[in-house]
């Protein structure tokens, strides 16, 4: 019954990978920005931050899904463009992967229920998470690449595809990989080269003294270049479906995990010199990629740095509560500061890193309107299944990006679904601030709900959790500020609220 079920699933992932794997790929290597190091205890001393101008005009769209029990959790994030064209495609992308995680969630939630029936145990191992992530790999006017991660785990083990696609800005078109390259056979030298890295890297991976004779060795060599790497690196345009064009003048192939090598190896990239294999590009690509980085255009600093520092409020004597927002920033951000600052009231904005790279002008502007920013981790996993050193990596990573961007390093860290041990909280080593009113906007999808929930629920120096990822709930903020402001509230941050002096690392505030 259990092994009929995982077939089945088995089938889903396979019709998913090579419903994926059309798309392409194209771009330079994402990179993290080099800014000043030296302001950490204050913004003000901080050089001036330049976003770099991939990110131009790209904001993104959140979905997060979690079923009661946490059993299914969805967390997709994707592009939004100046193109209409380009943005119907990335949703219908995005769609199409959320659709895959409810059949894939249903049917494990089936099996479940059939197997707790049959055994009479938990069916503790049952559980699907999904994760879509991306990053703007190349952009200037006319092009813009974005990678994609994606990762599913419906069991013991999860699989973890990169993705490339090219757009043409001005059209909105979608460009396949093969068009990018003049020479016909581009795939058989990609192949070629391909194998030469892999096999060696396969050879070098054990010692030849683990194996009790030679021919021991080569056959086991043999066998896996008979069974995965060459069946993962046959020419097709499958198999080659992601490529980058990186910084330091390679041409990055991503593999799959599983796709030419065991599980353990995760996603295996293959770096080519380009001069390599320039000669089978297009003469338009040449050109592209053989012109000097453009010089980054300043970005205007956004008016609300104009806007004086409201004084910090005395929450002894004030009716203080806290507005927390979770998962973004997103394509709602801006405009949920712009209501914010219009009434004077301040909130504490969760980031995570993959986003915040993304939406690195929307953080500057958080920071310049005096709002406290909070570490939300890099990419939203569940930090209590995480080794320790995963953990620590989740916050340093999105700690050294608020950092360079903005200047401040971020104090407080709120973890993933609110999921933490004494285990965890030790690893973060920062205090973890936790909520105690939870309008459920992500379950609800609903402003007034949201908006009742909240003000029903307000009480002195209360943590409230919202999330601005959803359209929803950022038009429930006026309401919400205006009524308790009328019922005597002022809304700071949480560490006004807290008192910075009372925050102790690895402790748990609830
Ligand atoms: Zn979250």
């Amino acid at each position: 019954m259990r092994t009929q079920r995982s077939h089945t699933l088995l089938l889903y992932l396979i019709a998913a990978l090579v419903l994926a794997s059309f798309l392409f790929v194209f771009l330079t290597r994402p990179k993290l920005p080099q800014g000043s190091k030296t302001g950490a205890e204050s913004g003000a001393e901080h050089e001036e931050y330049t976003v770099p101008t991939k990110y131009e005009n790209i904001q993104v769209k959140t979905v997060e899904e979690r079923s009661d029990d946490g059993r299914y959790l969805l967390h997709a994030s994707w592009p939004v463009s100046e193109h209409d064209g380009i943005n119907a495609d990335l949703d219908n992308f995005a769609s199409d992967f959320i659709s895959e995680f409810k059949n894939t969630s249903a049917d494990i939630k089936q099996a479940r229920e059939e197997y707790i029936q049959e055994t009479g145990t938990d069916g503790a191992t049952f559980h699907a998470s999904y994760n879509l992530h991306f990053d703007v790999s190349f952009a200037n006017e006319n092009y813009v690449a974005f990678t994609f991660t994606i990762y599913r785990n419906t069991g013991n083990t999860g699989t973890e595809e990169i993705i490339t696609v090219l757009y043409n800005r001005q059209t909105g078109e979608r460009i396949p990989l093969s068009r990018l390259f003049a020479n016909e056979n581009y795939l058989e030298t990609l192949s070629e080269l391909s194998r030469e890295d892999i096999y060696q890297r396969m050879a070098e991976s054990v010692e030849p003294e683990q194996f009790s004779s030679e021919e021991q060795y080569t056959e086991w060599l043999n066998s896996l270049k008979a069974n995965i790497i060459n069946p993962g690196t046959e020419p097709t345009e499958e198999n080659f479906h992601s490529l980058v064009i990186d910084a330091e003048g390679f041409l990055d192939i991503h593999f799959d995990r599983y796709q030419v090598a065991p599980g353990a190896w995760g996603v295996v990239t293959v770096q080519i010199p380009l001069s390599k294999v320039k000669h089978l590009f297009t003469d338009e690509v040449r050109e592209l990629f053989e012109l000097s980085p453009e010089p980054e255009t300043p970005v205007e600093p956004p008016p609300t740095s104009q806007l004086p520092n409201p004084e910090s409020a005395n929450c002894a004597t004030q009716k203080c509560i806290a507005l927390t927002f979770d998962d973004g920033p997103s394509v709602y951000t801006d405009s949920l500061l712009a209501t914010l600052q219009s009434r004077g009231a301040k909130a504490t904005f969760f980031v995570l890193g993959i986003t915040a790279r993304v939406q690195q002008q929307t953080l500057l502007n958080l920071a310049r309107a005096n709002m406290e920013i909070g570490n939300h981790t890099w990419d939203h996993k569940d930090l209590t299944k995480l080794s320790l050193e995963e953990v620590r990596s989740q916050i340093d990573r999105t700690g050294d990006l608020v950092e360079t961007i903005t200047g401040t390093r971020p104090v407080l860290v709120r973890p993933p679904y609110g999921a933490t041990n004494d285990a965890t909280a030790i690893a973060v080593n920062q205090p973890v601030i936790l909520w105690n009113i939870d309008p459920e906007d992500w379950k609800y999808h609903d402003s007034e709900h949201v908006a009742k929930h909240v003000i029903a629920n307000a009480r002195r120096n209360a943590i409230i959790l919202a999330h601005d990822i959803h359209e929803t709930t950022v038009a429930a903020i006026p309401e919400i500020i205006d009524t308790l402001t009328q019922e005597g509230y002022v809304f700071v941050t949480v560490s006004e609220l807290l008192g910075s002096e009372n925050l102790v690392a690895g402790r748990v505030y609830r």
